[in-house]
């Protein structure tokens, strides 16, 4: 018999000479292949930073239309002006970022201004707004619906009226973040992790978790909350959309490290999740692929990074069977006045 001290002190050396080992090996690697100079890394470097920045544009078109197409359609007690502008301010960027932007708007940038992205389907775009364009000044805030929105670009002026949407959203931001999750805090400002945005693939599952979140706020969760929490450090945002009811401005700079996040109690989960799942339908949305995101997110995604949304009761899977009995009693003919009548 080895006793157990003898057994422990073999397998160590011997996981010892393997350490030894790979580290010797390490150092005999030779390199195969051609070398590059600093300056063909930088190029690249600068690559990936294009890139990023052209995904994170996406991700915020993206997000952008699924909560406009849900607010358009949303029953709300009050209606707010909505220009569907997004500006990225150029004042306060930093040279390497605007050097970054230059690159991919293929423009020289002036020192002051606001870089365009129009809402897609939105009021803006549809008055002839590109993506890229340059606005002298900032896009305009707290609009009334139907008010006349003038937008005074580098080289023309738009004019078109603003349109009314429900939910009062202070502003959107899209961060960068291991996590995935969206929220929203206490100033009714909400939350798109980047990580969200690559899980969910197709917006049917996107609108059912934004309706989720803007649920929260047309339901009056956020002033009967039951608490906030801290998310912290997760949040390392290289880039910040800010949305309000038209005006934007963003600093591609900021850096997002602390939030403060509304908790909200398992009642006020569940009627998130249904609101939710009404205004993503209202909207257009395919509630029965929508629902599906409880699937994908209770089984796919990691669960050190689904922490967050997973871990406010009820489960995921109660949360996926809710959802999917709503979505085929609809099809049986049940309305929701029927849902909701006592
Ligand atoms: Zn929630």
């Amino acid at each position: 018999m080895i006793d157990k001290a003898m057994l422990q002190r073999t397998i160590f050396n011997k996981f010892f000479i393997i350490f030894i080992a790979a580290l010797l090996f390490e150092g005999c690697a030779t390199v195969k292949g051609p070398q590059v100079s600093s300056l063909e890394e930088e190029k690249a470097k600068r690559e990936i930073q294009v890139r990023s920045l052209q995904n994170w544009v996406k991700d915020v078109q993206r997000s952008a239309a699924v909560i406009y197409n849900i607010r358009k359609k949303i029953p709300s007690k009050d209606s707010f002006g909505f220009s569907g502008i997004i500006g990225i301010c150029l004042t306060e960027m930093k040279p390497e970022y605007r050097e970054i932007c230059e690159i991919l708007t293929s423009r020289s940038l002036p020192k002051t201004g606001y870089l365009l992205l129009p809402v897609p389907g939105g009021p803006a775009e549809k008055a002839g707004i590109k993506l890229y364009d340059i606005a002298l000044e900032a896009p305009p805030d707290r609009l009334k619906p139907n008010e006349n929105v003038i937008v005074k670009l580098v080289d023309r002026a738009v004019e078109f009226p603003a349109e009314g949407v429900g939910v009062k959203l202070n502003k959107m931001a899209i961060v960068s973040a291991d996590e995935v999750n969206a929220f929203v805090d206490a100033s009714k400002n909400l939350y798109i992790t980047n990580n969200l945005l690559k899980f969910v693939s197709d917006n049917d599952q996107l609108a059912v978790i934004i309706g989720h979140e803007l649920a929260h706020i047309e339901r009056g969760h956020i002033e009967k909350r039951m608490g906030v929490g801290l998310l912290a450090g997760i949040l390392t945002g290289v880039a910040e959309a800010i949305i309000t009811s038209g005006r934007g401005s963003g600093d591609l700079s900021r850096l997002v490290t602390q939030v403060v996040v509304s908790k909200f109690s398992r009642d006020q989960e569940r009627e998130a999740d249904y609101f939710g799942l009404k205004y993503a339908y209202l909207a257009g949305y395919d509630i029965e692929k929508g629902s599906d995101v409880w699937l994908d997110l209770g089984s796919g995604a990691p669960a050190s990074l689904t922490k967050s949304l997973l871990s406010s009761h009820p489960t995921s899977s109660e949360r996926l069977a809710r959802l999917r009995k709503i979505a085929s009693l609809l099809k049986e003919g049940k309305t929701w006045d029927e849902f909701e009548a006592k």
